[in-house]
């Protein structure tokens, strides 16, 4: 199978690579893009010397000709773009860039529907509903639970979170991520992003979606069906798992590390505190508004999150940025590729007036 991976020297991309580089009879890359890290690059292609190679804007269609899946695991929202030129051609898609549903659902799930192309997902919440149901996108369910680790912040008080730094949002209690999805574990923006996801994956509506704190991140996400089953996922937080599945389903490929249930002792759930964590409710509502609001919130939410992880803001100031640039940026129709882009533009205007002033 002939990979086509987008954000390779990032986080995910590094995993994928070691599920190829495990299994070099299923996998290979015909093409590796990266964003900024030229080095890592070059050291990625002497190990699986690709087709095509390239660092830096997006380049031509090309990436995905020779491909069999279109890996899509850069971060932010550069990745749509890449999403969509994949789609175009035609290709199968692995899915890890969450801003490619969440700012451009309804053009993604439309240019998939139109072109015959599957969208699998990635994400570890997702993959886990994937896999409750069947691997069947039109199975019937009553409501999906994504579970939520709570980030490294979860019991603090109001006082306490106003103080912690960039230092502490980085240290995630479970999961090894990039920088900017680790701060969004922390604010729980992360979890609303993985909602509007879950509504564009699973044609669920929103109040059929639900978050659960569960802090050992053991069980992935459940789906719960009419006659009050609910069926989970569990396994060991390890990204590796649901990226070879995307590649491999419904065939699953061998695993490392079986799970330990004695070992594990108990597992733990409790309500998510929406309250303390605003940045949740805000990408729900932005959701539930549509539009051109998702991209008007990330736009937002990547520039609030770079200036906290240069210690320029306060962790709270994250929520109040999003906030106040989604009253001052307009809804609009998603009706384009270069809509979302508009609004994405706009939000991060507005956000680095808010932030830096002029
Ligand atoms: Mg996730």
């Amino acid at each position: 199978m002939k990979i086509a991976l987008v954000g390779c020297t990032g986080n995910i991309g590094k995993q994928v690579a070691d599920v190829v580089r495990r299994n070099p009879q299923t996998f290979s890359f015909s093409a590796l893009v990266c964003g900024r890290d030229a080095e890592g690059l070059r050291a990625l292609c002497d190990e699986f010397h690709p087709h095509i190679a390239f660092c830096g804007e997006i380049g031509a269609g090309e990436v995905f000709e020779d491909c069999d899946v279109a890996f899509i695991a850069a971060s932010g929202f550069a990745g749509l773009a890449y999403t969509l030129q994949a789609i175009g051609c035609g290709k199968k898609i692995a899915l890890a860039n969450k801003e490619s549903l969440v700012v451009g659902g309804e053009l993604v799930m439309r240019a998939a529907k139109e072109k015959g192309v599957e969208i699998v997902p990635v994400d570890s919440e997702h993959s886990a509903i994937f896999q409750a149901l069947g691997f069947r996108r039109d199975a019937a369910f009553k409501k999906l639970v994504l579970t939520a680790s709570g980030g490294p912040f979860l019991h603090y008080t109001e006082e306490q979170l106003a103080r912690v730094t960039a230092k502490d949002a980085l240290k995630h209690p479970t999961w090894n991520m990039g920088a900017k999805v680790t701060v969004d574990s922390a604010t729980l923006l992360n979890k609303g992003y993985e909602v509007i996801e879950a509504k564009w994956l699973y044609g669920a509506k929103f109040d059929q979606i639900e978050a659960v704190v569960h802090p050992e991140s053991i069980v992935h996400s459940l789906v719960y069906f009419e006659d009050g089953a609910a069926l989970a996922q569990l396994g060991y937080p390890d990204m590796r798992v649901p990226i070879q599945l995307a590649l491999t389903y419904p065939e699953r490929l061998p695993c490392e590390r079986e799970l330990d249930l004695a070992a594990l002792g108990a597992l733990h759930f409790e309500r998510l505190p929406a309250e303390k964590f605003p940045c949740f409710t805000l990408a729900v509502e932005a959701g539930k508004a549509g539009g051109t609001a998702p991209a008007v919130l990330n736009g937002a939410a990547e520039e609030a999150v770079r200036a906290f992880l240069r210690g320029g803001i306060s962790f709270p100031r994250i929520a109040e940025t999003i906030k106040d640039v989604l009253a001052r940026v307009p809804r609009e129709e998603a009706a384009s590729f270069e809509a979302v882009a508009e609004a994405d533009r706009r939000a991060r205007e507005a956000a680095r007036t808010l932030l830096y002033g002029n």
